[in-house]
């Protein structure tokens, strides 16, 4: 039997307590298939724990997190809360969270299911073959930078400053290359070199950094020309790693060459294995509480939990072939069916992809 694993969980509000339960099913499955075994503990996040706790990332949820080996979370969110003030936003809880558990960057996969092709706004022959991982940097650069207004010539003036530093750099740069190094070895810099000083302090790190990598190839794009490329060329990627802002841009467009923001995982990672795992989408208000949720987006961040932190390769392998082997046989949840009429539940989609699980 092999060393028990704590996972914190955490539903969430909105379609994120109906696309856990159903990756829940997705770890008992593969506990039983392959022997592996976990403990979870469940924790109150986003608006569920400003109704009940007063704010939306209790103490408590934090240690929960932190006590455990990694995070599954659902999404937080809802119209409920919009407009209440800064500090008792879900929203405010997701930065929170990321800046306690010290979680510097975001990983995004955006493979292609060949039974989707279909579902993309690109033609099928330009995806063909594409899997690429977008990692971005998180905690740094223009977002997290001094802002302010002042009076100017023309007028008020706003500011926002773009700060990084050689060990933010670094730091990202060895995870992506050591991610390139676990896939086809390939990794695409991002920046904007020819304009901005952070870019040329991004390029020289990286280039600093790449002889420890002699078998990752290495090449710089800027960030306007990745734009362009992920459209042309997608299949051409395998690790892309940029900065904050190029990386929120860039990861939502590759995230769109899949089709459906249902199928989309991701993990925000520190330093070492611990991470935090969930689905690209959001807390679907609009679709909350009837059963229409696609729960594979949070079941492929079960995979990407695996192959990360733990290092259960054959399960995250045995998982993500489930989901192609559902779709391969027609399988859909009614974001992802032509014939709605024919779309399964949520649960029945779950239990699908567990039973497929060998
Ligand atoms: P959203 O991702 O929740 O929904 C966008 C559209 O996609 C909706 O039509 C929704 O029905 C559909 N959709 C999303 N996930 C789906 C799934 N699994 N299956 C089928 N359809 C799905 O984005 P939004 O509407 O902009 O935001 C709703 C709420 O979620 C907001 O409060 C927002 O702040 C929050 N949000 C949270 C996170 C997070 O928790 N990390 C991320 C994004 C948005």
């Amino acid at each position: 039997m092999a060393e028990t694993k704590k996972i914190a969980v955490i539903a969430g509000d909105g379609i994120g307590p109906e696309v856990v339960a159903e990756a829940e099913k997705i770890i008992k499955r593969t506990e039983e298939v392959f022997g592996y075994s976990f403990t979870t503990e469940h924790a109150l996040f986003g608006g569920i724990a400003i109704d009940e706790k007063g704010t939306p990332l209790p103490e408590e949820t934090l240690s929960v997190c932190k006590s455990a080996d990694a995070v599954l979370l659902g999404a937080v969110g809802g119209p409920k809360w919009d407009n209440n003030s800064k500090e008792l936003r879900p929203e405010t809880g997701l930065l929170g969270i990321r800046k306690e558990l010290g979680l510097f960057s975001n990983l995004r996969p955006a493979v292609i299911f060949d039974c989707l092709k279909d579902a993309s706004t690109l033609k099928p022959e330009v995806l063909e073959g594409t899997d690429l991982m977008v990692v971005r940097e998180l905690t740094g650069g223009i977002y997290f930078g001094e802002k302010f207004r002042r009076e100017g010539a023309g007028g008020e003036e706003a500011v926002d400053t773009c700060v990084y530093n050689t060990a933010e750099i670094e730091r990202i740069v060895h995870q992506a290359f050591e991610i390139a190094q676990k896939r086809r070895k390939k990794l695409a810099s991002v920046d904007k070199a020819n304009v901005l000083e952070t870019s040329r302090l991004w390029r020289e790190t990286v280039n600093r950094i790449a002889p420890e990598y002699p078998d990752v190839e290495l090449e710089h794009v800027l960030v306007d020309n990745c734009a362009m490329q992920l459209l042309r060329r997608p299949s051409s990627f395998d690790v892309i790693v940029t900065e904050n802002m190029f990386g929120d841009i860039l990861s939502d467009e590759a995230a769109m060459l899949t089709g459906s923001i249902g199928m989309l995982a991701s993990a925000s990672m520190g330093e070492g294995a611990f991470g935090l795992y969930e689905p690209v989408h959001g807390s679907a208000p609009d679709i909350a509480g009837q059963g229409l949720a696609n729960p594979i987006a949070t079941i492929l961040s079960v995979a990407l939990m695996y192959r990360l932190t733990f290092g259960y390769e054959d399960a995250a392998d045995a998982i993500e072939r489930a989901v192609a082997e559902v779709l391969d046989a027609g399988h859909r949840t009614a974001d992802i069916a032509v014939d709605k009429s024919k779309a399964l539940s949520t649960t029945e989609m779950g239990d699908l992809i567990a039973a497929a699980i060998r």
